[in-house]
């Protein structure tokens, strides 16, 4: 069999890879878009192989550096079927609307600037990629033909996200290959920790933190306790936490839902405003058996894991309106969470310069972004189309983040080698100096350590 690294080779975005059979047979496993900073969208539209010849599709998770540029596949002929887990195919669905929807808007704006563009894909192509997701049960393997058997693992990272095991017999002889995917945090909210694949020959492991650690030590209770206390207690403010529709807004309102529960916060508002966040959040509500034991347990006791009394949710003007005018002490949870879009840049215009609020960043931003750019600690910055001095506070938590640090991907790394005799490790999903300390880092453990190029192929 041959592999190829198509994308998220050497970046962190746009992955997919091409398993190619002795027979033929093609496997694309995972078809993201492309969005570093200087890659036009455009360019997701050319595929390094014809989609007509691919003959299955495998998704690990829903998010849209994994997910994104299916479409496309689907509008360049691809027919196939494309296997996930249930809560992926769910997500999927929205999340791919919501893309094609800022597709549609990107077209229009570049149209008004007298920059015509072709669009990616557009809704049709989304029906046509939710029509032929088939879902997998994590754990039951999936007998393709006699070649090949496919099997979903949890990989945590977000609800349903799974890590895949090519089970595969050429002239007699059987290789298991696998794909991590997007990994979690061992201690994630509301996730199951990842289980580590076993007995394979090879391993492509994603590296998005290889060269980071994560310094927050406390809980998510009590580091968002003490931020909360800081900045809506002590002294009476507002505390705004820019987040992902799918995951970490979750995962933030779980944590403020317990905290409430627990009496360790009293009399302070919390909005969340994110339309993607709720249909997610209800999303999530569907599959609570792929949730951890903390978050079943949750359920059971109390029913429900992100709603509370305290909570509103901003559905219309009205909502916003009355939010505004919330001089009491408040939270606001909003998307995106770097803050390069969506609803939080207006709650970031009509605060930024009231000393009284403190906006807590939770997780990475990727420079150029508003959010890289307070994290920077730039005393001016441009939201929309105007320069606006910053008097808010920054203040920032890594202890939301949805993906392992250096420690826990080569721990990790060591327990798949534990159950398997690995021939060699491929390391993807990542900027290209954070590959290579990791790639360093194992290499101590591991013999064959590789950092594929984009486009570059190996025979296993
Ligand atoms: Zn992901």
């Amino acid at each position: 069999m041959k592999l190829t690294f198509h994308g998220a080779a050497r970046q962190v975005t746009g992955s997919m890879y091409l398993l190619k059979l002795s027979s033929g047979y093609k496997v694309l496993i995972d078809c993201g878009l492309n969005y570093e900073k200087d890659v036009p969208r455009e360019e997701n539209a050319n595929f390094p192989f014809d989609p007509e010849d691919v003959d299955l599709v495998v998704l690990t998770h829903a998010h849209i550096d994994h997910s994104g540029n299916l479409p496309t596949l689907f509008g360049k002929g691809y027919e196939g079927q494309i296997l996930c887990t249930e809560p992926t195919w769910a997500l999927s669905d929205i999340l791919l609307t919501d893309s094609a929807n800022i597709e549609a808007k990107r077209v229009n704006t570049k149209r008004k600037k007298k920059r015509p563009t072709r669009r990616l894909y557009g809704y049709k192509q989304v029906m046509d990629v939710v029509e032929h997701m088939v879902t997998l049960k994590f754990g039951v393997p999936f007998k393709v033909s006699n070649e090949l058997t496919i099997e979903l693992v949890p990989a945590g990272h977000i609800l349903g996200a799974a890590s895949v095991v090519f089970n595969v017999t050429e002239k007699g002889q059987t290789k298991r290959l696998g794909f991590t995917g997007d990994l979690g945090k061992s201690d994630a909210k509301i996730v199951v920790p990842p289980t580590p694949m076993d007995d394979l020959d090879y391993l492509v492991l994603e590296g998005t933190y290889g060269s980071r650690f994560h310094k927050e030590e406390r809980s998510a209770e009590e580091t968002l306790l003490d931020h909360i206390q800081k900045t809506c207690v002590d002294q009476p403010g507002r505390l705004i936490i820019p987040a992902f529709s799918v995951g970490r807004t979750q995962a933030i309102l779980f944590t403020i839902n317990k905290l409430f529960r627990q009496g360790k916060l009293k009399n302070i508002r919390v909005f969340t405003d994110s339309p993607l966040g709720i249909s997610s959040g209800n999303i999530h509500d569907d599959y609570v058996d792929f949730m951890n034991d903390e978050a079943q347990e949750f359920v059971r006791q109390y029913r429900d894991l992100f709603r509370f009394p305290q909570l509103d949710i901003v559905e219309d003007k009205e909502d916003e309106e009355n939010m505004r005018k919330t001089y009491e002490p408040s939270i606001i949870v909003s998307s995106a969470g770097m803050l390069d879009g969506g609803r939080i840049q207006r709650h970031i215009a009509n605060n930024i310069q009231n000393p009284q609020c403190t906006i807590l960043i939770a997780g990475y931003c990727t420079p150029g972004t508003l959010g890289a750019d307070l994290l920077e600690g730039k005393k001016t910055v441009r939201i929309g189309k105007h320069d606006r001095d910053v008097y808010a506070r920054i203040s920032s938590t890594d202890v939301f983040s949805a993906h392992p640090d250096q420690t826990e991907l080569v721990s990790y790394a060591k327990s798949v080698q534990q159950k398997s005799t690995l021939k060699q490790v491929f390391l993807a999903h990542g900027e290209e100096d954070s590959l290579f300390i990791m790639k360093d880092v194992l290499s101590s453990d591991f013999e064959h350590v590789t950092v594929p190029k984009r486009n570059e192929s190996f025979d296993l």
